[in-house]
């Protein structure tokens, strides 16, 4: 991917708030640089602030405090309709006595555009979605998945330098879901615009986006690409939010220029880095760990000392889900602290752990999480 770190934001949110009149606040000072041709996506559960964010950004809404900058335009005085952007709905439906072709037009009529610039742009966004053949056909006459499609295509006929997309697929089943999917990710591509998409599903925001803001009571959590998401969550929300995570607390006891150790009660055991993380020595802080990270075995690991054990938990075996490829184990530890590890069934004859086998659970430095809330 890109680095974008020497371009200048397409936009600047700068502590962003959002107070409704009932006291509720919806967006809870957000500061968030979206950058040329990206396709961010803004992933929260249902009443995290993200259609809010959205319609602030439109300009449907005025914020309480803070500032949007466009271009490095401030937009606070900027009604909606002057706005380089253009938000597409997901209830937003497309007027159903006009055909598609009329629907595309439509709002290039109103920006009273030259009309051969109005036909090209109109035959240029049905190729797109590949619906040049059903330019004629009502809204009634498609499926689900092509007003989809009509409904973007009206939007990039207007050529915004923004668009904006509220649960786009949400509506869809999941088929036809999975196709729009690349069919987005596709025409974004093509026609180099930036698209800002709500979605409350991880996996959508992890396929699609270039960059993901996950958002937790109008509140961004993090702003991380989809891998960072996950390899490198930053607080124990986001690590639960995507995927699942073992998490335990504990408390650093290191900081060195090589290496850190954080102790925790939980695993008995000290987690070392070959690394300097971030923080202060005696800080109280979180390790995630993925289960698939977590490898298990009935013999110690090599190098294991049973004084000082490092990356490496002791436990017992309480419950097996055997699932053909892999199986979970669910290991209690002294502390009765409950880890999940999965095992991949490779080889067929492997000497795997049973019930109340005592086992030992290790993982590689680079895949602890470390998480600061
Ligand atoms: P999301 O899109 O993430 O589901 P919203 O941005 O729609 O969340 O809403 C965030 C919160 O703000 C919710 O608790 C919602 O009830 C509240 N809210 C949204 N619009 C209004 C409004 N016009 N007046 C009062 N509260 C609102
Ligand atoms: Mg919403």
């Amino acid at each position: 991917m890109e680095r974008i770190t020497n371009k200048k934001p397409l936009i600047s949110i700068r502590n962003l708030v959002k107070r409704f009149d009932d006291g509720h606040t919806a967006v809870d000072g957000i500061s968030l640089d979206i950058y040329p041709k990206e396709f961010f996506a803004l992933l929260g559960s249902s009443g995290s602030g993200k259609s809010t964010l959205l319609r602030l950004l439109a300009g449907f809404e005025q914020p309480t405090d803070g500032k949007i900058l466009i271009d490095g335009v401030d937009m606070t005085k900027v009604p909606a309709y002057d706005r380089p952007i253009n938000m597409m709905f997901q209830s937003y439906a497309l007027f159903p006595h006009m055909s598609i072709e009329q629907n595309i037009m439509f709002g290039l009529k109103q920006d009273k555009l030259p009309k051969e610039e109005i036909i090209k742009r109109t035959q240029s966004a049905l190729k797109i979605i590949k619906m040049e053949h059903l330019a004629k056909r009502k809204p009634h006459q498609l499926s689900g998945g092509q007003r989809q499609r009509a409904a973007l295509a009206r939007c990039l006929a207007k050529r915004p330098k923004l668009i904006l997309l509220d649960e786009p697929l949400s509506a869809l089943d999941k088929n036809l879901r999975d196709q729009m999917q690349f069919e987005l990710v596709d025409i974004q591509e093509q026609t180099g615009s930036t698209f800002i998409m709500v979605t409350h599903d991880q996996e959508e925001a992890m396929t699609m986006a270039t960059r993901i803001g996950i958002m937790s009571e109008g509140w961004l959590e993090q702003i991380s690409t989809p891998q960072e998401v996950y390899e490198f969550p930053q607080s124990r929300f986001v690590a639960n939010f995507i995927g699942k995570s073992a998490i335990f607390e504990g408390a650093i006891d290191t900081i060195d220029d090589g290496f850190s150790i954080i102790e925790s009660n939980e695993t008995k055991c000290a987690f070392k880095l070959d690394r300097k993380i971030e923080g202060v020595e005696g800080q109280q802080i979180w390790v995630g760990l993925r289960p698939e990270k977590i490898m298990i075995s009935k013999t110690p690991p090599e190098g294991y000392d049973p004084k000082r054990p490092i990356n490496t938990a002791i436990g017992k075996v309480q419950d097996i889900a055997y699932m053909g490829g892999l199986s979970t184990y669910h290991v209690k530890t002294a502390s009765g602290k409950l880890i999940k590890a999965t095992d991949f069934n490779v080889e067929r004859n492997a000497d795997h752990p049973t019930w109340d086998d005592v086992v030992y659970l290790t993982w590689e430095q680079e895949n602890i999480m470390v998480l600061y809330s």
